[in-house]
């Protein structure tokens, strides 16, 4: 491609409501434009580098066993509400009507179309396992869109489904996908870790994220330094403390106490001159038509999400002022167990702690030296803490390490969840009809980009790992206006074409610096610069993007140089 005729706009400013530096680089390398909060578009050097991510993406789901397809984007609510999902979703998925006033949404993912295409054209287990995949065009009208594709409304997935006819199948196709994943980021170039997650609002049993290690990343994760145990902070477990039959402490009696102006575990502990772990935090929650509270020692806080999973409720909030008056008589701030009338669960935490602090349910007072089972009750005990690194790894007791990522890719075992909702059977060899077991997978194709340069840059630029670079080569002569220089820098251009080598030609007329300071904004892995002096001697200058030192290489043999260095690179990922 020259140069001269690419639509390739590039700055030299960051655009200032650019947060992280992907998106301010793309915007810079003129890779993708805004069009609406987070709908974009992508111009030829962005549109180049998502065509390569999903070349490999389908280079690895096809060697999976994986079948291409294509579902529509528009999809008929009588789906949604067959799944369940119509009234659960929220306010993500983008619905309307047509003009026969039926409802519709725009695809946030594709469960509901497959599973419908798979319970009309699968009727007995000789068509199974089966694992459709596409590549598409999802919206989710995420309420926070920022960080440019990296988290926009409209992006590409890949997303993959498989159907079995047992648990067991249903676990090779799994290992299957996941192994394909590995492979996929791999090539990608991406340094990343396979993290157990949440399943959050595609339900299912249990899943697996990939994360690409970034400090920019919106998820937190924890990983253990001895064993291979690794989890997002959302899904993270602790171990339940075992409990210590030393800890002979005399229980003392429990008092009241004057708190004038203290509500926060850090206010409290000060005053009273304890530990905030020596504080019991009682927080008042509404599960949907239920309320409880959860006890957690005061220097840990409680995961919703574990929580949520654990009493298994549609939704799940902190109490309103109103009903936290109502449960334990006093304004927040001040809530503690003792004569609560409603289910008091606790977090593993609490196993062990004597003469804690609690609040005294009566504004400005709080209880010294309470114990549970000797002035309240415990009805449930359960792992409902964020975990820390001051917690053990609860695989192997080992130290635990916390990182920054982004989710780039998902699977999930989805079990029985849509087949069942959606009566997707076949007949299987014992003459039953059985529901198929399944599984979903999806890839971030237009996050991968993103994450890609988060990991991937300097403060020049873009530099592209070679197995998705938009060009792997640009050939840069210094002076297009100097016949010898243009001549040569054609030739170069023309020969590594031929090779079948993908070159950016910058026949542009301008000053070298100039092409420079493009060549590394937009990232291209090497460049040959073409200049009077070298070429006098029969030479030109190869210099990588990812490193400092000029390389001269004879006119001669720049070909097999060039061809030989984009081949070990891309070996380089894929080893
Ligand atoms: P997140 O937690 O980041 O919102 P998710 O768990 O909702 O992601 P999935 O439903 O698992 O995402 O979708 C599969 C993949 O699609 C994700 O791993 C991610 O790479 C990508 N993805 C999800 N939402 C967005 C978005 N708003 N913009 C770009 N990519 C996204
Ligand atoms: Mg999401």
């Amino acid at each position: 491609m020259r140069y001269s005729e690419m639509l390739l706009p590039t700055t030299k400013e960051t655009p200032s409501d650019a947060e992280i530096v992907s998106h301010q680089l793309m915007l810079r390398a003129g890779m993708i434009r805004k069009l609406a909060g987070g709908i974009y578009s992508y111009l030829p050097l962005g549109y180049k580098i998502i065509k390569k991510i999903e070349a490999i993406i389908r280079e690895e789901m096809d060697r999976a066993g994986g079948q291409e397809i294509f579902m529509p984007a528009v999809q008929p609510a009588e789906l949604w509400q067959q799944s369940g999902r119509w009234n659960k979703y929220g306010k993500e998925l983008l619905r309307f009507k047509d003009r026969h006033n039926r409802d519709y949404c725009i695809g946030p993912t594709h469960e509901e179309v497959v599973t419908d295409i798979v319970r009309n054209e699968i009727q007995t287990y000789r068509q199974l396992p089966l694992n459709l995949y596409q590549i598409q065009t999802k919206f989710r009208d995420e309420i926070r869109p920022r960080f440019g594709v990296m988290r926009s409304r409209e992006f590409s997935m890949k997303d993959a489904y498989s159907f079995d006819r047992n648990e067991q199948g249903a676990a090779l196709s799994y290992r299957k996908m996941f192994h394909a994943y590995e492979r996929i980021f791999k090539r990608c170039g991406f340094r990343f870790r396979a993290v157990e997650a949440d399943s959050g609002n595609i339900g299912g049993s249990y899943s697996h994220e990939f994360m690409v290690t970034a400090d920019s990343g919106e998820d937190a994760m924890i990983y253990c330094t001895s064993c291979n145990y690794a989890a997002n902070l959302e899904k993270a477990e602790a171990a339940k403390p075992e409990l210590q039959p030393a800890n002979e402490k005399e229980l003392l009696p429990c008092e009241e106490v004057y708190t004038p102006d203290v509500k926060n575990i850090e206010e409290v502990s000060e005053f009273l001159s304890v530990r905030p772990g020596d504080v019991v935090k009682t927080l008042i929650f509404t599960a949907d038509n239920e309320t409880l509270a959860v006890l957690i020692r005061g220097d840990k806080d409680v995961n919703e999400i574990k929580l949520n999973n654990f009493l298994n409720a549609e939704s799940l909030e902190l109490a309103t002022d109103e009903i936290i008056y109502k449960t334990t008589g006093s304004p927040r701030g001040f809530a503690g167990p003792i004569g609560l009338k409603c289910r008091i669960l606790a977090d593993y935490s609490l196993i062990g702690m004597k003469n804690f602090v609690i609040g005294a349910n009566k504004e400005n007072y709080h209880r010294k030296n309470c114990n549970a089972g000797r002035d309240f009750t415990i009805h449930e005990y359960a792992d409902l803490k964020i975990v820390s690194e001051s917690d053990r790894c609860p695989r192997c007791k080992g130290e635990m390490q916390l990182a920054r990522g982004i989710e780039v890719g998902h699977v999930f075992k989805l079990g029985e969840k849509y087949s069942k909702a959606m009566n997707a059977t076949f007949l299987d060899d014992d003459g039953k009809e059985k529901y198929m077991i399944m599984g979903c997978y999806g890839i971030g194709v237009s996050r991968m980009a993103a994450a890609s340069i988060e990991q991937s840059h300097d403060d020049d630029g873009i530099i592209w790992p070679m197995s998705i670079t938009p060009f792997q080569i640009i050939v840069t002569p210094v002076n297009m206006n100097d016949e010898e220089i243009a001549k040569q820098s054609e030739a170069i251009y023309a020969r590594l074409k031929e090779r079948g080598l993908e070159v950016l030609f910058d026949d542009r007329d301008e000053r070298a610096g100039v092409k420079f300071k493009d060549a590394d904004l937009i990232g291209i892995p090497i460049r040959i610069t073409v200049g009077a002096k070298r070429l006098k001697e029969g030479n030109v200058e190869v210099k990588f993007r990812d490193r400092k030192e000029l390389i001269t290489v004879p006119l001669g043999e720049i070909e097999t140089f060039i061809d030989e260095a984009v081949r070990s690179r891309i070996e380089e990922c894929e080893a």
